[in-house]
């Protein structure tokens, strides 16, 4: 019979076991930035690092997986629930503060513990509060879609049978004035799709003994000084397996780069999300495609900054054209424009201009303003007459300026 290994998902993530779940998550951020495959391609290494990381992530962040795990020092959703509540009388006792949480009324206690509604409740995502809005397909994601682009795709061979896909995020960075204007931008992506050898079937022909259990149909994992019988996850007890398909390993997907195509609204904003349903990775065993999220970055450009629908821009201005007043020209988005500077006006002073923004992409007729912040250039004196206008100018106007700060030290 073989074993399979039990992990430290404490060490894995860098983390205590008193760790907070605010803890784990940014460990687990921090390590999966790193270790992400679309920062490291073609890395075998750091694809296994994040396939750990990750899988340390969905049993830590997960509060009833967390507490399994603290109980038995490894987690399985296949615990046969007569052998853990064994262990639990076994002096596997509730810790202190191992609360009766959700009201289940008996931590330790796996009597009643229906496990497959459970691995139901992981598979609706139901441990993704912080995804907002989870889609369709964010099967088994937790916590993961929340962080940025990028593909990992867990399960499916615990669980055989139809599977949707899950979703995927990419960032994609789209031009200032496209963004503006709206247009078409391509951006290649990677995800899986259905093996176009075993058409997603995932077997090449007949069964054969499970590679996993050796055909018991039985593996153990040691918990503490406990051992347990579990049933075998890759074959499920039966002790066969299907000979997998050679082009997809087994899994029914492979992974593709594809280009897609996406259409840019106009006045589309920095951070926003774009759906395009079904281009994320496809599902197995006929189940739908999940859902590609593009979180979208505008590009800048060397005048104008974009805020929401606002622009903001810098304009210099001479001492002249603050002190007495002027009227000035401006780029806008729309080309030149004109501004009032009114007299008096200071140096880091915001001026706006009235619906001179980026009209809004939730309703066409709303729209944004441009804000100037104007900044007085002060002249480099050349020649003897302005100088002496300038200290003639002195004299009619001796006011200190710092008056008012000396006041208040
Ligand atoms: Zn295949
Ligand atoms: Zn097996």
């Amino acid at each position: 019979m073989a074993t399979t290994q039990t992990k430290d998902y404490y060490g894995i993530l860098g983390v205590k076991k008193t760790a907070t779940a605010d803890d784990i998550r940014k460990a687990f951020r921090k390590l999966a930035r790193k270790y992400h495959p679309d920062v490291n391609p073609n890395d075998k290494k750091a694809e296994e690092k994040f396939k750990e990381i990750s899988e340390a992530n969905d049993v830590l962040s997960d509060e009833k997986k967390r507490k399994i795990f603290d109980q038995f020092g490894f987690y399985s959703d296949q615990i046969d629930p007569a052998q853990a509540e064994a262990a639990s009388r076994g002096g596997y006792g509730p810790r202190p503060g191992g609360g009766a949480a959700q009201g289940q009324g008996m931590p330790f206690d796996f009597g009643g513990f229906d496990f497959s509604d459970f691995a139901d409740q992981q598979r609706r995502g139901a441990s993704t509060p912080s995804s907002g809005g989870s889609g369709p397909g964010s099967a088994g994601w937790g916590g993961f879609r929340d962080i940025f682009s990028g593909m990992f795709s867990q399960g499916g061979k615990s669980s055989p049978g139809v599977q949707p896909g899950s979703d995927l995020e990419y960032h994609v960075t789209i031009d200032f004035w496209a963004a503006i204007q709206g247009g078409v931008t391509r951006l290649q992506i990677t995800h899986q799709e259905v093996c176009p050898t075993c058409k997603g079937r995932a077997s090449a022909g007949g069964p054969m003994t499970c590679p996993e259990c050796h055909g018991s149909g039985q593996v153990t994992q040691m918990g503490g000084r406990m051992k347990f019988n579990i049933q075998c996850p890759r074959c499920g007890g039966s002790g066969k397996v299907q000979d997998a398909c050679h082009t997809c390993h087994g899994e029914g997907t492979v992974i593709k780069p594809e280009t897609v195509e996406v259409r840019i609204k106009p006045g589309t904003r920095e951070g926003q999300r774009i759906r395009l349903a079904g281009k994320g990775n496809a599902g197995t065993g006929g189940g739908p495609a999940g859902d590609l999220f593009l979180i979208v970055k505008i590009g800048t450009h060397p005048v104008f900054t974009r805020v929401g629908d606002d622009i903001h821009i810098t304009a210099p201005v001479t001492v002249a054209e603050a002190a007495l007043g002027s009227k000035i020209e401006v780029p806008t988005i729309d080309g030149r424009a004109q501004l009032r500077i009114p007299p008096g006006t200071q140096s880091g002073q915001k001026l706006r201009m009235r619906e001179k923004g980026v009209v809004s992409a939730a309703s066409e007729s709303r729209r944004g303003d441009e804000i100037v912040t104007v900044e007085i250039i002060v002249p480099q004196l050349k020649d003897e007459r302005s100088k002496e206008i300038l200290r003639e100018f002195a004299k009619l106007n001796p006011e200190d300026p710092r008056e008012a700060m000396w006041a208040k030290v």
